[in-house]
């Protein structure tokens, strides 16, 4: 059956002081976003917590300037911030309620109950607030991993996330790493007229090919099984020094080397894992434990805004389901128990009816 009628949550509810919320989403990167409007479409009370002090996750974080060119009904591209922000805002019209600057820590089940359903509770790095359902949706990466070779300098020009530079002339630019987001970061500096040395510790960068011949056409150099051996001030400039024994005197260096794993955080939640360190899921997004949803980057092998965005609906369809409906008409529940088991529920509870007439 189709399911696109909105309710729209009444502005008169006091946020502040719920008893408990219906759902509660950790992360506002595109699946919690999108997670976050289809609950509150449906008129349930929800709760994002986000570690950054701003929503929209990685299109927001590391690619903020980009052109997303394969996001369905925006022919001519949209930056990673807009769009983050245009998510953000659509959410904060629905009335859904967010906590920036505040990490998830645990979540636990307690004795108290709303509709005869244990609630959980979700504690954070600031508090805990009771909910019926969680859905997570902290992406895989969490902080930019750092090199230390870099770090005892204490630069304000060494970046872990691309930094706002509208126009590089006159920059020489160190990009350190080998993935996508390096060889995006060097293209962008090149476009803006800065010189970029690509450093990376490998053969063969990971990223796209067609990135890589685009450095090398935009006139950028690339030092492959290299690394940075030392690092020190000279000037207003940085010397790295290179285990090929040459030097380079840069400007900025921009550091895209991967990231911290969220799995750490996974492996305190209690949940069933993939052998690859993912959250597991059944087929409708809900983890090992009951209640607890996974969409995203969390569990996904297709890492896309669209398909986080249509993971954090459908994981936010199931959750009103169960809210809304007894455990044993539930769709969800129908399926997974055998049709058969419930129909012999059904037919018993009939005949109880009968006999009582
Ligand atoms: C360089 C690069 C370019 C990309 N380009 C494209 C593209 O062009 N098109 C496309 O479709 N996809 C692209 N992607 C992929 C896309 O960005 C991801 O698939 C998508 O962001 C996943 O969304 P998510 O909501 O699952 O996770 P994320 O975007 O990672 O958001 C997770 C959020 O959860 C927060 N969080 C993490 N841990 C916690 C915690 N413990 N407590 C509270 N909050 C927490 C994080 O701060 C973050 O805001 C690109 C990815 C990269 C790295």
């Amino acid at each position: 059956m189709a399911d696109f009628k909105v309710t729209e949550l009444s502005d008169e509810i006091d946020f502040q002081n719920l008893p408990y919320w219906d759902v509660v989403i950790i992360g506002a990167g595109p699946g919690g976003l999108a997670a976050s409007l289809t609950t509150a479409h449906r008129g349930l009370t929800t709760l994002v917590i986000e570690a950054k002090d701003k929503p929209g996750g990685q299109p927001q974080f590391l690619y903020a300037e980009k052109k997303i060119v394969d996001i369905p009904g925006f022919p001519d591209g949209i930056t990673g911030e807009e769009l983050s922000e245009r998510t953000y805002r659509q959410a904060v019209e629905a009335l859904v309620q967010f906590r920036f600057n505040e990490e998830l820590v645990s979540i636990e089940e307690t004795d108290q109950t709303a509709n005869d359903e244990n609630l959980k509770k979700v504690f954070t790095s600031e508090g805990s607030f009771l909910c019926r359902k969680v859905i997570l949706a902290c992406g895989l990466l969490h902080y930019p991993r750092k090199l230390p070779v870099l770090d005892q300098l204490e630069s304000k020009n060494v970046y872990y996330k691309i930094p706002k530079i509208g126009d590089y002339e006159e920059c020489t630019v160190a990009v350190i790493g080998g993935g996508d987001s390096a060889l995006d970061a060097a293209v962008m500096v090149l476009q803006r007229r800065g010189k970029v040395s690509l450093i990376y510790r490998g053969e063969n960068p990971r990223g796209q090919a067609a990135t890589i011949s685009r450095i090398k056409e935009l006139g950028g150099e690339i030092h492959l099984s290299t690394e940075i051996s030392s690092a020190e001030f000279s000037g207003d400039h940085i010397l790295l020094k290179l285990s090929t024994g040459n030097e380079l005197l840069c400007s900025q260096i921009i550091v895209q080397v991967g990231f911290l794993s969220a799995k750490e955080t996974f492996e305190k939640l209690d949940v069933r894992l993939n052998d690859d360190g993912s959250i597991a899921i059944d087929p409708y997004y809900e983890t090992s434990r009951k209640g607890l949803f996974a969409v995203g980057d969390v569990h996904g092998d297709i890492k896309l805004i669209p398909v986080a965005w249509a993971e954090g609906i459908q994981a936010a369809i199931h959750a009103f389901k169960e809210i809304t409906s007894p455990y044993w008409l539930n769709e969800k529940r129908l399926r997974d128990l055998k049709i058969t088991l419930i129909g012999e529920k059904i037919t018993q509870a009939a005949i109880s009816q009968n006999k009582k007439k």
